[in-house]
């Protein structure tokens, strides 16, 4: 059995430490921030995760929610007209439901988890010095830190990565009292061209079923609108003046809402950035990078603790494969090639919805509005991407899914 440690008490490390105690390895997770710090303080996602990354919960018996935590049943999809009404709209059932549980609710019982498995829970702030401490003590490193500044560690793959500006403005705002969808639970993903996108859906937060409002705004567009923000009322208020302006049916939902809490407020930019999987430390010594850390995608299409959770998945089933061989670069360069080979859709796709929609996509959408089929599917795309390949993705294939449909 080996000796294992992560870097980061995330989605990704702890679902992976977990999973690896099952099986007898030795697990140390390091952790920056206390359960305690963690549960009071801000919050990080909106964390909506689909049944293919909340099944890898299940396996691993830590879908501790999944009766206490509100469903998601589907996704529906408007464009507003500018003009107050709608130019767009349809919803497609999920075939199994998706779940958000607030990050400030998930971990620390994780962690309390981890520990009562056998696994080590450490608090410190890693940096380059522990990481070569650690090399040297256990046979496997991983950092998981999310966004961390350790995983710069980790070289910008420049061929992978797209962008290398942050493509939106983001905010969430937690809130109880809005008025629920009437038809089923949703993600409701509005895209407002040219301004960004706003959804919302129904979660657990610390104080109970709660509802996450996401913000995407266009950089220096007019819903890059938070850096004046002043305080978690201020936030709360730019949140319902956006919709008022552009999104008049949110709006309406909103007319009972409160902030969950102080800190259910966030907002930031980041760019979405691929980088190299193995990193060097300055003694030779290679450490694998995981997740976020080296897949770190726009949450516009709601894809990263899905992410984290199928890499922490892959990277457990190369664990025990390897059985007791060395955990060489080579091993550690196959090993992300293999959750690679999932997450270049993932980023594809996303990437793409980061852009203004070319003209197939806008067709797609709007024969979604008439066909339950295809509204369907387009909601259980976001399950698992590569079902987006090529119909969504290229402009022949989306016609030719089209005509296939009408014939249908
Ligand atoms: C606004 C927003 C909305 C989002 N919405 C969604 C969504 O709806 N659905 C979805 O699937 N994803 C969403 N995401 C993305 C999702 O939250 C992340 O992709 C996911 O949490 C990544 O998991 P991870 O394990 O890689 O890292 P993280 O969950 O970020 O965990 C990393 C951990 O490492 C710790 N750490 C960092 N550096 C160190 C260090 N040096 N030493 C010790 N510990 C360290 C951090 O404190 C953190 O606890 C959203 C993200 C944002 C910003």
């Amino acid at each position: 059995m080996s000796r294992i440690m992560i870097i980061g008490a995330g989605q990704s490390g702890l679902q992976l430490g977990m999973g690896l105690l099952d099986h007898g390895h030795e697990v140390t997770v390091v952790s920056n921030r206390t359960p305690e710090q963690i549960r009071e303080g801000r919050v990080m996602s909106s964390q909506c995760m689909f049944d293919a990354a909340l099944q890898h919960e299940r396996d691993i018996s830590a879908n501790f929610w999944e009766d206490s935590c509100p469903p998601v049943e589907g996704i529906s999809f408007t464009v507003p007209d500018g003009q107050g009404g709608k130019q767009l709209e349809w919803a497609g059932r999920l075939d199994r439901d998706a779940q958000s549980v607030d990050q400030r609710v998930k971990m620390p019982v994780w962690m309390q988890e981890l520990e009562r498995r056998g696994g080590e829970l450490r608090i410190e702030e890693a940096g380059i010095e522990e990481l070569e401490a650690y090399a040297r003590d256990y046979d496997l490193v991983l950092v998981a830190s999310g966004k961390g500044e350790i995983g710069k560690l980790f070289e910008r793959d420049a061929e992978r990565s797209t962008f290398d500006k942050p493509q939106r403005a983001l905010a969430l705002t937690y809130v109880h009292g809005m008025t629920p969808r009437p038809e089923h639970s949703a993600v409701c993903f509005n895209l407002i061209p040219g301004v960004g996108e706003y959804f919302v859906f129904p979660a657990l937060t610390l104080s109970g079923p709660c509802e996450i409002m996401v913000f995407e705004g266009v950089p220096g567009g007019p819903m890059d609108c938070w850096g004046d923000v002043d305080g978690p009322a201020a936030h709360l208020a730019r949140s319902l003046e956006i919709l008022e302006t552009y999104l008049p049916w949110e709006a309406a939902r909103c007319r009972n809402v409160e902030l969950t809490d102080d800190q259910g407020i966030l907002a930031g930019r980041f760019p979405p950035t691929i980088r190299k999987p193995v990193g060097r430390l300055p003694s030779g010594a290679a450490v694998l990078g995981m997740a976020d850390t080296v897949v770190l995608n726009d949450p516009v299409t709601g894809q990263g603790s899905n992410n984290a959770a199928k890499c922490a998945a892959t990277y457990l089933q190369r664990i025990l494969e390897r059985g007791d061989g060395p955990f060489d670069s080579e091993w550690m360069q196959g090993t992300f090639e293999t959750y690679w080979d999932y997450a270049r859709y993932v980023v594809d796709w996303t990437n793409a919805l980061l852009q203004p929609p070319q003209p197939h996509v806008l067709e797609l959408m709007g024969a979604a509005q008439g066909n339950r089929e295809l509204a369907r599917r387009m909601a259980n795309g976001f399950n698992d991407p590569r079902d987006y390949f090529p119909w969504f993705m290229e402009p022949g294939a989306a016609d030719e899914y089209l005509k296939s449909l009408q014939a249908a």
